[in-house]
């Protein structure tokens, strides 16, 4: 066998779990990205997207797309720093810009390189950066790379954050992130109490909207729009890839520091720049979320009647604020088993055990479409109840 063949031929993990018939990943969806999705040939409710506001699957998204691909071909065939750059591009970081109060915005092929390019490269050997301990894996990738020294504090804390920031020199950058929404928790970042912290320790903020945009804040406008704190938020990140209805991603702040990021982020330079109809999708999708205000409306309707559901019948939702409601199962097997039977039953869920979260705090991560009916949801809530049940999870109730 070859040497890195032989070396992986061990690790058996998913191949024990495919045997045991409870293998849930990457499961191959024939349709498109919609409250209900087909897999396997069998129609199943989709319950495990991140796109909030149900607008992949829209017809000026799509005719926006179709248009771009028209218009500019395919690809740029080569990053934004040389011949990847597209007017369109531009018009978009104005928009961009504009939507999150800040002066400028630069965009990255993925939310994953936003988060990676500029936490890496602001900051240097006497400067710091202090991450909750729940971000998101591309936070901590950044970090990885940053020449920073990184700080982390416990979840949502303040005052672990304080004794951190206690430590750091006074002259030094102290770049705070944190997840506006947790990808996992669904609980939203104390932002007035980083905010005021920050200020006493002269520290700056950065605040990755992945799962805020479109969700919270004036017109989806993200967390610290939420807060009414757009002045004292440094750099706002943000996905294309959930309520966006797209692929790629953004970091808006002051016009020196994306001067900055445009001509130092290495996942920025050497990494092709977003596709014409990735870009002309967000554009169109943005307008929609702007103009049609009843989706946000519709998906908060649907987020609070969800939540109530699940903690009458006794599921624990954890500190979930948002349209993401982890189930906790709090045991990794259980949760790949139910997330196989729910599936069986005509249900999309996604199982979360680690690394994604620690051990003791597996779930199952319930998430919520604009585009839902009640219908849907309480077909689903039903059948979810009941396999808690079945899985003997927590005190949960069956009516
Ligand atoms: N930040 C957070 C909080 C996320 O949840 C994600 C995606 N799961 C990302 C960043 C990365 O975004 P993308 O999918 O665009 O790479």
């Amino acid at each position: 066998m070859k040497t890195l063949a032989a070396r992986y031929s061990t690790y058996d993990v998913p191949q024990k779990a495919m045997e045991a018939g409870i293998y849930p990943y990457f499961r191959p969806i024939s349709s498109e990205q919609d409250t209900e999705v087909f897999i396997n040939g069998k129609k199943v409710l989709m319950f495990g997207s991140n796109c909030y506001l149900g607008l992949a699957t829209h017809p000026k998204v799509k005719e926006a797309a179709r248009q771009a691909v028209e218009q500019y071909g395919t690809s740029c065939s080569g990053s934004r720093f040389l011949n990847g750059t597209l007017d369109i591009h531009v018009e978009l970081e104005e928009k961009l810009a504009r939507l999150v109060g800040k002066e400028e915005a630069i965009c990255y092929s993925t939310g994953f390189q936003a988060n990676l390019g500029t936490i890496a490269s602001l900051g240097g050997r006497e400067d710091y950066l202090l991450l909750d301990a729940q971000n998101h894996a591309s936070i901590i990738e950044g970090s990885r790379l940053s020449f920073s020294k990184v700080l982390k504090f416990a979840h949502n804390d303040m005052d672990s954050l304080e004794s951190k920031l206690k430590i750091c020199k006074p002259e030094s950058i102290k770049l705070i992130v944190v997840d506006g929404v947790f990808s996992m928790e669904g609980d939203i970042a104390k932002l007035p109490d980083i905010v005021s912290l920050a200020k006493k320790y002269n520290a700056s903020i950065m605040i990755d909207d992945a799962h805020s945009l479109g969700v919270l804040g004036k017109q989806g406008r993200g967390t610290a729009s939420h807060f009414n704190l757009t002045e004292d938020v440094d750099l706002v990140m943000g996905t294309f890839s959930k309520s966006f209805a797209s692929l790629g991603g953004f970091v808006a702040g002051d016009k020196e520091v994306i001067n900055f990021l445009k001509h130092n982020a290495r996942s920025l330079i050497f990494s092709a720049s977003m596709t014409p109809a990735s870009v002309a999708s967000v554009s169109a999708a943005i307008d929609i979320m702007l103009t049609e205000p009843e989706r946000i409306e519709n998906l908060w309707k649907l987020t609070n009647y969800a939540r109530k559901a699940f903690q009458d019948a006794g599921i624990n939702t954890g500190k979930s604020e948002t349209p993401i409601i982890p189930l906790y199962v709090r045991d990794n097997m259980k949760v790949l088993r139910i997330a196989r039977n729910l599936l069986d039953e005509g249900i999309f869920v996604n199982p979360v055990i680690p690394p994604a979260v620690p051990k003791e705090d597996s779930l199952i991560r319930f998430s919520l479409m604009a585009t839902h009916t009640f219908e849907q949801l309480d077909f689903a809530i039903d059948k979810i109840v009941k396999t808690f049940k079945t899985h003997e999870v927590f005190a949960v109730k069956v009516k």
